[in-house]
């Protein structure tokens, strides 16, 4: 069976106030995406797609992939202004069994995790790594007027990978494009499961994950993947 990881670095990393996009910042001493590269490269996945913005595909030709010679990497193209759009565009150029998608600001990303991903989404078709909430989580209106407080119990942090059986994945793509044509607003879609959760035919099922694969959103994330990462 063969397997695809998609790898997403195509965002603008707004939140992260910094002049670098935060996909290539500097973390200990490599690129933020050449963590998740390296774990999928390492681990031995078929293949990976990395996804960028158009104006950064050379970058990552010339700067990640060939100066730390990831061989598993067989294309890199131009992601869109939405995540949404950015996995879309991968998709159309894998050629695995099973894909695990997979968000290049997460760069605490363990053999285990991906060996998980491999057998859940061989077993069940769609799953999604992550890990209960150990906060309690509230609902509130514009006002932050607190409108509900969900069973804590029934919550799960969501992180990446996500992975499915690429047949199931792209048909729930597809059936999201016919609904939600181009121009329309898909900035409520946030992760691959809410498209298979909707369009799709796979009921999507948690699996483990890790508290330490965090996304580097902010700039105090970024000391704690330091530490995180080991040397
Ligand atoms: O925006 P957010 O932090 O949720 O993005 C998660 C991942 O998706 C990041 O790795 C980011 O580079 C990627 N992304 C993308 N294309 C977009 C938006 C986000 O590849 N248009």
């Amino acid at each position: 069976m063969k397997i695809s990881a998609i790898v997403l670095a195509a965002g603008s990393g707004s939140r992260m106030q910094s002049s670098k996009k935060k996909q290539f910042m500097e973390i200990k001493g490599k690129p933020l995406v050449w963590y998740s590269l390296f774990a999928f490269e390492k681990y031995g996945v078929d293949e990976i797609i990395l996804v960028t913005g158009s104006e950064d595909i050379d970058f990552c030709k010339k700067e990640i992939v060939e100066k730390y010679n990831f061989t598993k990497v067989k294309d890199i193209v131009a992601g869109g202004k939405e995540r949404y759009e950015s996995v879309y565009n991968g998709l159309k150029h894998i050629s695995g069994d099973i894909v695990l998608i997979h968000d290049g600001a997460r760069p605490v990303l363990t053999n285990e995790i991906i060996e998980r991903g491999i057998n859940g989404a061989i077993k069940d078709n769609a799953c999604v790594v992550g890990v209960p909430v150990k906060d309690t989580i509230k609902i509130v209106n514009e006002n932050n007027e607190v409108v509900d407080t969900p069973n804590r119990n029934t919550l799960w942090i969501t992180q990446t990978p996500q992975c499915f059986k690429t047949t199931m994945i792209k048909e729930a793509y597809r059936a999201y494009e016919k609904v939600f044509a181009p121009g329309t607003d898909r900035s409520r879609i946030t992760d691959d499961a809410m498209v298979m959760e909707q369009f799709g035919h796979a009921k999507v099922k948690f699996i483990e994950g890790d508290y330490k694969n965090i996304k580097v959103t902010t700039p105090e994330d970024i000391s704690v993947v330091e530490s995180f990462l080991q040397d």
